[in-house]
């Protein structure tokens, strides 16, 4: 692998572009059409771009089709929340295979029990004296997967929260009086599913998640990957996962989380993972598949 150094800046003419493998559209919580993602990463420069929605793959082939026509690679991927005792991990598959049956019918069930989850967040509303009408929030998410995020939005909209963090702080965060889990799939579980679609795990931004005493376990389960490259760090910290990284064997990928309007609109391509690494990662999954 050729020195790879942290870079954050925006992309410079002169280079590939680059793949952001880790963006959201309308199909769970991004503001975006898939599309819509597509052309805007073909505006700031991207060659590749990873689809990796929450819980679902609906908007993959909208995406793909889009960029076939734009000349961006879309690889396909997915989201997935797994917890232990202690709390939430966030696993990316990428080059997964969205028709897999197991993955197909694991997501569905998942999104079922999201709906359910808004109805019981709104009846623990409902005792604080907050209402929020669940199919109002359904209405919110449209054809996206709803969440938190869209809760949010249904409770600053009826003027129960002045923006976003407050919504979190007073009722939707993780240890706030309104939150409900999601269906939890334990990170082996998550890291199977993937790897049987054909797809590498990617422990999704670490730093963030603040568990990288499971890394090794993690790596022992199948993990194929782990985010090194991600708007919110610092060199340091980049240098530390690249180290983290190679001690497990694990390999580089990364991307901005990018959610469309919904939080940072500048965030798409904000990261770019060097090609190079994409290559590595597309052997994994082939390797997976063998
Ligand atoms: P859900 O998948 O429905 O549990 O929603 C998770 C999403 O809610 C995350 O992807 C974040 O975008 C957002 N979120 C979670 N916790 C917070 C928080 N404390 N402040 C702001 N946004 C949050
Ligand atoms: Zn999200
Ligand atoms: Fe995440
Ligand atoms: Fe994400």
């Amino acid at each position: 692998m050729a020195n790879l150094h942290f870079d954050n800046s925006a992309w410079r003419p002169d280079e590939d572009g680059g793949a952001d493998l880790h963006l959201h559209t309308i199909r769970s919580d991004g503001s975006a059409t898939p599309g819509q993602a597509v052309e805007k990463a073909q505006k700031v420069g991207l060659s590749a771009i990873g689809i990796t929605d929450h819980d679902t793959t609906a908007g993959l082939p909208h995406a793909i089709r889009q960029g076939e026509k734009l000349g961006i690679e879309v690889i396909p991927g997915v989201e997935l929340s797994a917890s232990d005792h202690v709390g939430e991990i966030h696993i990316v598959g990428i080059f997964i295979d969205s028709k897999e049956k197991a993955l197909a019918n694991k997501l569905r069930e998942i999104r079922r029990h999201r709906r359910e989850r808004i109805a019981e967040m709104s009846e623990r509303l409902a005792g604080m004296d907050v209402d929020v009408d669940p199919d109002t929030v359904l209405e919110i998410a449209g054809r996206g997967n709803p969440g938190r995020p869209h809760m949010a939005a249904a409770l600053i909209s009826a003027g129960y929260a002045a923006n976003y963090n407050e919504a979190f702080r007073r009722y939707l965060g993780d240890n706030a009086p309104a939150y409900v889990p999601k269906l939890s799939l334990s990170p082996a579980e998550a890291i199977e599913l993937i790897a049987n679609a054909g797809g590498v795990s990617v422990l999704a931004h670490p730093l963030l998640t603040n568990r990288d005493e499971l890394i090794p376990a993690l790596a022992e389960a199948g993990l194929g990957a782990i985010e090194v490259f991600w708007a919110q760090q610092n060199e340091a910290d980049f240098h530390y996962y690249l180290r983290l990284a190679h001690t497990h064997g694990l390999g580089l990928s990364g991307g901005s989380d990018w959610h469309g309007a919904w939080k940072d609109d500048s965030y798409l391509g904000r990261v770019r993972v060097p090609l190079e690494c994409v290559e590595r990662l597309r052997e994994l999954a082939h390797a997976v598949r063998l």
